[in-house]
Order: structure tokens, then C-alpha cells, then sequence
């Protein structure tokens, strides 16, 4: 088969990841008869420094033309918080989401068995096993409601930002959930602050009617601050957990550092056609960029994502998987997953063992 690949390489370590990420899905379209077109797509600092703006006329067209995309990563100091907003890459990446319809962010957060002493866990608590997949809505709610500030007479400046959902946006996310608890365990766990939110109580009612339609899923409410409890007290019991935007970017940070490090986790974002979009879950790190330090185990984890998802090719992506689980049970470590002691490889090298393993 032949597939379109828009590639985003970003900012910061960003081209280094998606390098090796190219090279593995060249390896496997070699070893299982698969031809691969890419189209570079700028976005992010870089397009700021190109072009004058973080999100360049055209690039949902560009990325729509494609099968898949992929991101390394956007942002950096150079493009702070003092930049007008169309020179953030933060703008970009929410402009692009929004464009493409990607309102369901999957993450999963697995324990790689080589990696269990990594977990900052308890031992009997590691070893109890970690795979959950974390969905967020992620088109709505705070990050994109209405913002304001103003002037009061006697408290001085003010700001608010409206946190809205419809029982569309949450239907759909919530679907999503079931559906992809259907694949795993068969159980969803529903996080909100429904004690004290509107939209919680909203998100709620729409959770339940369809926990009644999908009665195969096991279904429970759990409230968000308990949720950050829990994953540091017993993560085991998760399968799959939805949440809404703001309180999954929280949460899914801290199920990344429950299974040892943000250089590990893929994630993967979907409407309802495509192209979805695969990218790692960390950032552009500047302060390893260019230095051949990056782990470049996340972003080819997305890759496997795509394979699986977007290409519906479950064995491709297994063999992803399987080399990964393989370079690792070898011993071979980036500096950021290496323990005292331990001698590490670079972002290149990491990349070359595991095409050898496919
Ligand atoms: P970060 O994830 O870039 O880095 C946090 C820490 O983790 C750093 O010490 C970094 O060196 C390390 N790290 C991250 N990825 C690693 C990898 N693959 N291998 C080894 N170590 C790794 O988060 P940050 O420092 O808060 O943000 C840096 C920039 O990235 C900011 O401009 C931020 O806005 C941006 N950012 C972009 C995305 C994205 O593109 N989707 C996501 C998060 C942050």
C-alpha cells in the first residue's frame, strides 16, 4: 500500500525525533511491501522565523491532502509569551487541532516491562502493572472559550475565561471512550468536578446515558482530584480514562511520569475523518536540542499509533512495538531513561536498534 505522511518536525528537538520516526516507518514499508510519500509541513517557530506566523496560510489544506501526520514538537524561548499571538507556536498547535476537527486526544500510559524500575511507584504497586489510554476532549472547554480582562473599580485588572460544553461535544469524546474501552478491558472511568462545575453535571448525565447504551463497558464517576490521587495510589485500576480538556492536560502529565518518562509516550489525536494526527507527548525540550540527547522512543511509538489507527495495519504496528519492547529488554538506554551508572546512547542511535529490530 502507498501512504501520504505530512511531516511537522518543528521546533527545538523536534527534526531529531522525527528523523528516526522516518526511518522506522521506512524500515517496516521495506519489510512488509509499503511505499510512503512524505510532504514537510512548517509549523510552529521555525514558520514564525520563515514566514512571520507560527500557523502558515495553507497548512490544514496541506495536512488534509495527507493519510496521517505526524509532529515532533513546537515551541521554545524564542517564541515566548511576549510574542503577539500568531508568532506562538502554542496558536499553531491549537489552530491546527481545531482546523483538522481533532477533538479526541489519545493517550496511552503503559508500563514498558523492561522499564518497571523506572516507575517512581511503590515496587508492589509497579508491579501490579500500568496500562491505561487517557482521552481528551480536546477542542473545547477553557482553552477555548471566550476570554476576558478588564478593569474593575476597586480590585483592579481582571480576567476570566469561559469554560463551555454541549452535549455534542461531550457525546462524541464520550463514544469515543466506550468505543476504545470495547478494544482493551472494557472499563471506563468518567472524571469531571460535577460536585461544583455546570459543565461537569452536564458532562455527567451524557456519560451515564451512554454507560446504559454501551452495557458490555464497565462505568464509574470519579471525581478529578481523586483521579490525581488514584493514578499515584493505585493506577492498575485504569483502563480508560475520559476526561475534558483542561483537567486531561493535567492528568495525562502525571500519568506520563508514573510510567518513568515523558521521552516514552505517544499520543494521538482524531475527528471524525481524517487525517488524525501522531505526535509524542513532550515538548520541543531546547535545553537538549541539537545534542543528540533526545529519546526518539515516543515519536516512534506515535508512529506504531498511526500504523494501528490511521492505517488499520495492526501488525506493522505490533512490530514497532515488539522492536521497542526488544532494544529495551537489551539494556539500551537514552540519558533520560538511564539509571546512575548506566551508559547511554544518543537520539541516532536509539533510532538505528530499533529499525534493526523490525
Ligand atoms: P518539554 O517536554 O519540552 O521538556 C521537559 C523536560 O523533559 C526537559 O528537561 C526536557 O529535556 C525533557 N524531555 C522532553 N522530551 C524529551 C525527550 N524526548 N528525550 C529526553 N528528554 C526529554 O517541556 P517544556 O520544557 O515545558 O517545554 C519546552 C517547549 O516545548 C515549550 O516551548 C512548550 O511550549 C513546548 N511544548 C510543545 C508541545 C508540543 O509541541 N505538542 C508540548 C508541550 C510543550
Amino acid at each position: 500500500m502507498n501512504f501520504k505522511i505530512a511531516l511537522i518536525r518543528g521546533d527545538g528537538i523536534g527534526p531529531e525525533i522525527v528523523n528516526e520516526a522516518v526511518g522506522v516507518i521506512n524500515k517496516v514499508g521495506e519489510k512488509f511491501g509499503h511505499t510512503f510519500e512524505y510532504v514537510d509541513v512548517l509549523l510552529g517557530g521555525c514558520a514564525t522565523d520563515a514566514v512571520g506566523k507560527s500557523y502558515p496560510d495553507g497548512t490544514a489544506e496541506l495536512c488534509r491532502s495527507c493519510d496521517a501526520v505526524l509532529l515532533g514538537a513546537v515551541g521554545g524561548p524564542k517564541w515566548g509569551s511576549d510574542k503577539p499571538a500568531e508568532q506562538r507556536p502554542e496558536t499553531a498547535l491549537l489552530a491546527i487541532r481545531k482546523d483538522l476537527g481533532l477533538y479526541a486526544n489519545l493517550r496511552p500510559a503503559a508500563l514498558r516491562p523492561a522499564l518497571a524500575e523506572a516507575c517512581p511507584l511503590k515496587k508492589e504497586t509497579a508491579e501490579g502493572g500500568i496500562d491505561l489510554l487517557m482521552v481528551r476532549e480536546l477542542t473545547g472547554g477553557i482553552y477555548f472559550g471566550k476570554r476576558d480582562k478588564y478593569q474593575t473599580e476597586d480590585r483592579g485588572l481582571e480576567a476570566t475565561d469561559l469554560m463551555a460544553y454541549s452535549e455534542m461535544e461531550i457525546e462524541r469524546i464520550g463514544r469515543r471512550a466506550f468505543e476504545m474501552a470495547r478494544l482493551r478491558r472494557k472499563k471506563v472511568s468518567s472524571v469531571d468536578k460535577a460536585n461544583v462545575l455546570e459543565t461537569s453535571r452536564l458532562w455527567r448525565s451524557v456519560m451515564h446515558r451512554l454507560a446504559e447504551e454501551y452495557s458490555d463497558v464497565a462505568y464509574e464517576d470519579v471525581l478529578v482530584d481523586n483521579c490525581a490521587m488514584q493514578l499515584v495510589r493505585d493506577p492498575g485500576q485504569f483502563d480508560v480514562v475520559v476526561t475534558e480538556n483542561m483537567f486531561g492536560d493535567i492528568l495525562s502529565d502525571e500519568a506520563s511520569m508514573i510510567t518513568g518518562s515523558i521521552g516514552l509516550l505517544p499520543s494521538a489525536s482524531m475527528g471524525d475523518s481524517a487525517p488524525a494526527l501522531y505526535e509524542p507527548i513532550h515538548g520541543s525540550a531546547p535545553d537538549i536540542a541539537g545534542q543528540d540527547k533526545a529519546n526518539p522512543i515516543a515519536t516512534i511509538l506515535s508512529v506504531a499509533m498511526m500504523f494501528r489507527y490511521s492505517f488499520r495495519l495492526a501488525a506493522e504496528a505490533d512490530a514497532i512495538e515488539a522492536a521497542v519492547d526488544a532494544v529495551l529488554a537489551e539494556g539500551w538506554r537514552t540519558a533520560d531513561i538511564a539509571r546512575e551508572g548506566e551508559s547511554a546512547v544518543g537520539t541516532r542511535r536509539m533510532g538505528e536498534l530499533i529499525c534493526s529490530h523490525i
